[in-house]
C-alpha cells in the first residue's frame, strides 16, 4: 500500500532546472483525505506547470471540474462547476527564516528539500474559489420535496439576506 498522499507531492531532487509538467486529480479520496467536510464529492483535474531555477519554484496551476456539496436551502446534493488558476511561488533558501510568514501564494523552502508537498495548497486553493453560498443557483433548481419538508419542520425558516454575491455588490458601487 502506498500513501494516497504520494499523489500530491512533487520531489525536486535530481529534478533540473527548467519546466516540469504534473497531472494532479483532486478526487473524493482527496476530500476525505484533507478532512474537508464542506465537500461530498467530486473530481478536479489540476494541471501545474513549474518553473524551477536555482532560488525559486514558480508553479502555474489550473483547477478545473466540478465537486459536490449541500445545498444549504435544500440540503440536496449541489453540483458546482470549478475552472481557475492560481499560482504559487516557493523561495529556495539555505536557512528557513523564521520570522517569515507564509503567504498563501509564497512559501520557502530549504534549498535542500527533495520534495515538496501540495496537498495542503490543493485543498485550501479549491476551499478558497468556493462561492460564499452554497445554494441552488434559483430557489428552482431545488429539490421541492426537501424544501417542503423542511418547511414542515421548521418553526420559522429563516430568509436569505441576500443570495448575490458582496464581491458584486462591491463591483456596482465602483461603477458609480
Ligand atoms: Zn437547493
Amino acid at each position: 500500500m502506498t500513501d494516497k498522499r504520494d499523489e500530491y507531492v512533487v520531489r525536486l531532487s535530481g529534478v533540473d532546472v527548467g519546466t516540469h509538467k504534473y497531472t494532479m486529480v483532486c478526487d473524493k479520496a482527496f476530500f476525505e483525505l484533507t478532512g474537508l467536510n464542506e465537500i461530498e464529492d467530486g473530481s478536479i483535474k489540476v494541471l501545474i506547470e513549474m518553473e524551477k531555477s536555482a532560488t525559486m519554484l514558480s508553479f502555474q496551476l489550473h483547477f478545473k471540474g466540478e465537486i459536490t456539496v449541500i445545498c444549504d436551502r435544500c440540503l440536496d446534493f449541489l453540483t458546482l462547476p470549478l475552472d481557475f488558476t492560481d499560482f504559487l511561488v516557493v523561495n529556495l533558501v539555505s536557512q528557513i527564516d523564521e520570522s517569515f510568514e507564509n503567504d498563501d501564494n509564497i512559501w520557502q523552502l530549504h534549498e535542500k528539500a527533495y520534495e515538496l508537498d501540495l496537498t495542503h495548497f490543493l485543498y485550501e486553493t479549491i476551499e478558497l474559489a468556493l462561492p460564499t453560498q452554497l445554494i441552488h443557483s434559483e430557489e428552482n433548481n431545488c429539490n421541492p420535496e426537501m424544501l417542503q419538508k423542511l418547511a414542515e419542520f421548521a418553526p420559522k425558516e429563516e430568509q436569505q439576506a441576500t443570495e448575490t454575491d458582496p464581491r458584486w455588490d462591491a463591483l456596482k458601487n465602483l461603477k458609480i
